[in-house]
């Protein structure tokens, strides 16, 4: 199946009360990983690389070429969507340019009006492709890609004005952090999510930072119309466990254990049994 836009995966979740998983991508072994997980549960899926990561694996270009090649040879029949995760206004257009089917402008460090005005602009040029928009609202906590946020709650009205320019799903900070939750952290807040639901019309939410938020509240957000659910962290944790495991066992120094792909397969394994679970969690399983 060719890359789909993820406009549609994420309003079918959000009328049937589900979430759709966004799973960052690294290299060739996670793009994999994902891909097999999610045909495995038979799921909708979005794959997303940070601007980091695309630099990492050699632009834009190559992610688009990867992730469509291996749908084509793993034979891949689920919906997919080829996400940029909080993008720069210039990384969202070169992104719709090469062929990404989904982009995250993240103006949400600009001030307001300008946020604003180039949200629109992304817009036109996206939907003028057939590809989706995410725009946030608030920054969210925790790292982004270099950008430190407070962990603010974002202002229901602003999200009402940026949903309006016609971008297809948005990103509120509700108290959600990125990369690992802290002890004493309080939660989502529930009330600022039913707010921002509320008077934005039935527009898919994304939750971001999704790694290590309890199952109870990740289902209580998608009842409150969460659709789009990003996982990053947890994925890292459990490859960089099983890699750890697979070395201190000394498995690398038996036979051939060396090679790289006997190396980096416990890793895979680990990222493709999380995908599964988290899939579970989200309802999007058989949703394809
Ligand atoms: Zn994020």
């Amino acid at each position: 199946m060719a890359l789909v836009s993820a406009a549609e995966m994420l309003k079918k979740a959000r009328a049937g009360k589900y979430a759709v998983g966004a799973f960052n991508t690294n290299n060739l072994e996670w793009t994999k990983a994902i891909l097999q997980g999610a045909q495995e549960s038979n799921s909708p899926v979005i794959i997303q690389t940070s601007m980091g990561a695309a630099k990492y694996m050699g632009g834009y270009q190559v992610c688009y070429d990867l992730v469509k090649d291996l749908i084509d040879s793993m034979g891949i029949t689920v919906p997919v969507a080829l996400h940029l995760d909080h993008g720069e206004y210039k990384d969202s257009l070169e992104c719709i340019e090469v062929g990404y089917t989904s982009v995250m402008f993240d103006g949400s460090h600009l001030p307001f009006d300008e946020n604003l005005e180039k949200a629109k602009d992304v817009v036109a040029k996206a939907h003028a492709k057939d590809v989706s928009v995410e725009c946030e609202v608030g920054s969210i906590g925790g790292e982004e890609d270099g950008i430190i946020g407070s962990g603010e709650l974002a202002d229901p009205k602003e999200c009402k004005t940026i949903a309006d320019t016609g971008i297809d799903f948005l990103a509120a900070g509700i108290g959600n952090i990125h990369g690992s939750y802290p002890e004493n952290w309080s939660g989502l807040s529930f009330e600022t999510l039913a707010a921002i639901a509320d008077i934005t019309d039935g527009i898919p939410l994304v939750l971001h930072g999704g790694s290590g938020i309890p199952l109870e509240q990740v289902q209580k957000a998608i009842s409150l119309g969460v659709s789009k659910i990003n996982v990053n962290t947890e994925c890292q944790e459990v490859f960089a466990a099983a890699t750890r495991k697979y070395i201190e066992e000394g498995k690398d120094l038996e036979g051939k254990g060396f090679d790289p792909r006997k190396l980096l397969a416990p890793g895979t394994t680990a990222v493709t049994e999380l995908v599964k679970q988290r899939i579970e969690w989200f309802g999007s399983k058989g949703k394809a």
